[in-house]
């Protein structure tokens, strides 16, 4: 595996610590366990094909087809986030500009009202920040726009938007049975869910929009560590985890 934060390329870090541990030692990402995780005890039990995504800092995604995850050839499938959007001109951290996860993401949402008002947007939420806006997050876009503020509103839509334009591209090449949404900006709900489906719904030939059903994840938190123990379990007794 590497990681450039570590200094790591292509180390065998699950050997090595397979090797100390005198345990099996698999290694994976967050995102595929989380998704994992829902799709075999969570929101996705009883759904075949399940499409997952993490709205959180980021956006990453991951498909679970018949209880097996799907990985891509290179094991980069499910990068979401970093689809290149024509009307979004934020740098993305992944050194490309115009990444959907620069605005579908609780980073991305903050940043846009800060823009918003920036650029002179007035409201409850212009209000409440005026002098201290870099202070301004996800949640506070979303707690203003539960007391009305029409520039929050207006953030999520856009948003939500992205996200519908975003997961229009995956629903028709995955047709999947189910998308599930977490992760902690999927805690605005429908002020996000709502301005997603209609754009969906929108993109999508009709066949992939009535097949579709779209949920919250349910276990939270959990989600990744039961992910990590049910692949871990099914790759020991040479299941289909991996
Ligand atoms: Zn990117």
């Amino acid at each position: 595996m590497g990681a450039s934060n570590l200094g790591w390329r292509d180390r065998p870090a699950a050997e090595e610590l397979g090797r100390r541990l005198g345990l099996p030692v698999y290694i994976d990402n967050d995102v595929r366990m989380y998704v994992y995780g829902e799709a075999v005890a969570g929101a996705g039990r009883g759904f075949r094909v399940v499409l997952g995504l993490t709205v959180g800092t980021g956006l990453a995604a991951a498909l679970v087809e018949d209880g097996r995850l799907y990985y891509g050839g290179g094991f980069m499938a499910g990068e979401l986030g970093h689809i290149r959007m024509d009307d979004v001109p934020y740098q993305c951290g992944c050194g490309l500009s115009g990444c959907l996860e620069t605005v579908v993401s609780a980073t991305g949402i903050a940043r846009l009202a800060r823009d918003r008002i920036a650029a002179g947007g007035e409201g409850l939420l212009a209000r409440q920040f005026a002098g201290r806006l870099q202070e301004l997050t996800a949640a506070d876009v979303s707690a203003a726009h539960d007391q009305g503020d029409a520039l929050a509103a207006q953030v999520m839509d856009e948003v939500g938007r992205h996200l519908g334009r975003g997961l229009s591209y995956a629903v028709t090449l995955l047709n999947p049975d189910l998308i599930l949404i977490g992760g902690g900006a999927a805690a605005a709900g429908e002020k996000l869910f709502a301005p997603m489906r209609s754009e969906l719904k929108r993109l999508v030939l009709p066949p992939y929009w009535q097949h579709l059903t779209i949920r919250r994840a349910e276990l939270l938190d959990d989600a990744g560590v039961i992910g990590s123990a049910a692949s871990a379990a099914a790759r020991i007794r040479g299941g289909s985890a991996s």
